[in-house]
Formats: C-alpha cells, structure tokens, sequence
C-alpha cells in the first residue's frame, strides 16, 4: 500500500515573538531553557543553522531544522553607495520581492524596510508607485529585510548591527497593518531584535483610521507622514491615492496621534522643482504647521529614469527651509543618500524587472 507524507508546514522563526517560540518549543515538548538557547544563536551569536547550535542534542538539532524556517531570503542584487549606504533586493520563496536599504550614520544603522511589493499609492515621482502593488510582504518577510542586513554586516567583519528601522521602503506600510505592527513587535522584542519603540519609525502617506489604531498601539513610535503638498489640490495632483484621504482628517488623526503618545510628528515633504519648491509654498505649509506639533523633513527629490520630475536647486531648498524657520517651524533637510545608487525606493526592483 502507497502510504502519502503530507509535506510538515514548517515555521518561520522570524515571524515569531519570543513568547510564540516558547509555546511552540513547548509543545514540541521541549522544556523553555532550549527555546532562550536557540534565540541566543541566533540573536546573540547571529547562527541561522541548526546544525551550527551544538549545545542542543543531535536529535533536537534535526527537529529544530526539520520544524522551522530560519533566514529565507536571497539576495538577487547588491548595490554599494560610496557613501557607505547598501541597498538588497531580497527575493522569497513564492516571487516575493523586497528592496532594503542599510544608511549608516555616525553610530546609526538604520534599516529602511519595504512592508509590501510595490505600492499601491502611486505618487506621480515615485519608482515604486508606477507599477501598482503585486501585494503584502508578510511580517517574517519584513524582518527579514532587518537580517539579511545584519548578515551583511557580519560578513564585513563589522560589530555593528542594525540599531534603527524606517519603514519607508517600498509600499503603504498602513496598507499592511497588521503585518507591519507584527514585525514591529518582533523588532522591538527585548528577547528578539530589542530595538527600541522610538527607533522606529512608521512612515504613511497618511490613513486616518490606521493613525488612530496605531496612537492606541502602547508603543512610542515615531509617525512620519509623507505630506509633499501644503494644500490639498496640489496634494491630489502628485498623490494619486490622497483622494481617498482629505489631508484636514489626515492631520486630525495625526493630533490624535500626538496627544496620546506625545510623540511629534514628522512631515516629509519631497522638493519637485518648480512643482511644490516656491516660496508661496512654504509659506502655506508653516501656516499648516501651527496647527499641530510637527518637525518638518525637507528632501530633495532623486530624479526617476522615465518620470518628468527634476531636483532642485540648493538656492531654492535653503530659501524654502529659511521661510519655515523664520515662521517657528522646526525643518531639516535630509542628507540625500546614495545618490550613486539607486537611491529612490522601488529603483532596483524595477531595474531588476526591466534587466
Ligand atoms: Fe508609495 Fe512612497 Fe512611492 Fe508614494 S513615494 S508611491 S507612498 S513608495
């Protein structure tokens, strides 16, 4: 008689908090000692392998292999900045792919993750935006965006690991909620990554009801919102989705946000040349900023190979960020990094897919 082995589904340790792990060890029957022993290969002597963790028995190595999913991902391509910033695309087992860029920064090493494959936002400038969105990446698949980065440090013989996370990677991290909220968790898990709630940052274009779930989230984690436009027709014009969120409830929830994490928030605004840069610009957005507690990230735009959108001038961002300042507000501009790459999210992905 044919006797038919149904394929274990196996775990991913990756999508799993400390206390997931130790029931499932626990069911296994394994007493909660091996589960600390096996999270201590892997977040403290950064061992995927099973076979490698030799203080568990032969027979427990093999179950441990046979059970779970460490690290997954492979790199289908690497490209280095001069300036030291890397930038993976990582590709999963099913097609999933995921770009994630490591930017060091003094003693920072900060990882900006994607949360879904493309993105389904559309912003008019955006790489990522043009294709649309194939779909989620799963919460194992976010953080292993966090490992394979960490991997690629060991191999540099660096001691240093990733010790930021931004989500402004490809896709709506919002758009994936919970997904996102998972890995965040399992990053901020002082028995997994234990990178700190004000280390992480979610970046949205904005989605009201998520901003009011995350504000009731117990967790300080900074809120970025790509806002790009100080008014909402120009808004509309470059962020196609904005039309489904009017920016006044967008900044309501925001306030909300505030008042029940006493968290500022970040306003992105991406400089287009001659689009969203003028002074009557600025001067609309300080007025926006008195009305909540808000820093301003001024970032000048990395053209797209087949997009219309140019960078501006430094005479015309330092005008715009004077403007802001001499009004109260709090504004920076962001060190463009990687420029020698493909530094706009979704660029590598789409060069992949062209190649
Ligand atoms: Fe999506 Fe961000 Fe690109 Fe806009 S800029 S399309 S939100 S990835």
């Amino acid at each position: 008689m044919d006797v038919t082995i149904e394929p274990v589904e196996k775990s991913r340790f990756f999508g799993l908090l400390s206390g997931d792990f130790d029931a499932l060890v626990a069911g296994w029957g394994w007493p909660r000692f091996r589960a600390r022993q096996v999270r201590q290969w892997v977040y403290t002597k950064e061992t995927l392998s099973p076979d490698q963790m030799t203080n568990l028995s032969i027979t427990d190595r093999r179950t441990l292999g046979e059970r779970v999913d460490f690290a997954t991902a492979r790199v289908i391509q690497r490209q280095s900045s001069s300036d030291g910033t890397e930038k993976l695309l990582l590709g999963f087992a099913g097609g999933a792919v995921a770009e994630t860029v490591l930017i060091p920064d003094a003693d920072r090493r900060t990882a900006c993750v994607s949360s879904q494959v493309g993105c389904p936002v559309g912003c008019r400038f955006c790489a990522s935006g043009v294709d649309g969105v194939k779909g989620n990446l799963s919460a194992e698949q976010i953080v292993e965006q966090v490992v394979a980065i960490n991997a690629m440090l060991k191999r540099a013989s660096s001691s240093d690991r990733v010790n930021h996370v931004v989500f402004m990677g490809m896709g709506e991290p919002l758009a994936n909620y919970d997904a996102v909220m998972r890995a965040v968790r399992i990053l901020h898990d002082p028995d997994c990554f234990n990178i700190g709630a004000r280390k992480i940052t979610i970046s949205t274009v904005g989605v009201p009801a998520k901003i009011r779930a995350l504000a009731g989230e117990q967790l300080p984690l900074n809120l970025a919102i790509s806002l790009h436009a100080p008014n909402e027709a120009l808004r509309r014009e470059l962020i196609p989705w904005a039309e489904h969120f009017p920016m006044n409830e967008i900044l309501d929830a925001a306030r909300h946000y505030f008042d029940r994490t006493g968290r500022e928030i970040t306003l992105e605004y991406i400089l287009l040349a001659g689009v969203n840069d003028q002074p009557q610009h600025a001067r609309e957005l300080s007025r926006l900023c008195r009305t909540l507690r808000a820093n301003v990230n001024l970032i000048r735009y990395n053209p797209v190979e087949g997009l219309a959108y140019q960078r501006p001038g430094s005479a015309d961002v330092m005008a715009f960020q004077t403007i802001l300042r001499d009004a109260g507000v709090n504004a920076h501009v962001r060190k463009s990094r990687g420029r020698d790459i493909d530094a706009a999210c979704g660029q590598l992905r789409r060069r992949a897919q062209m190649a």
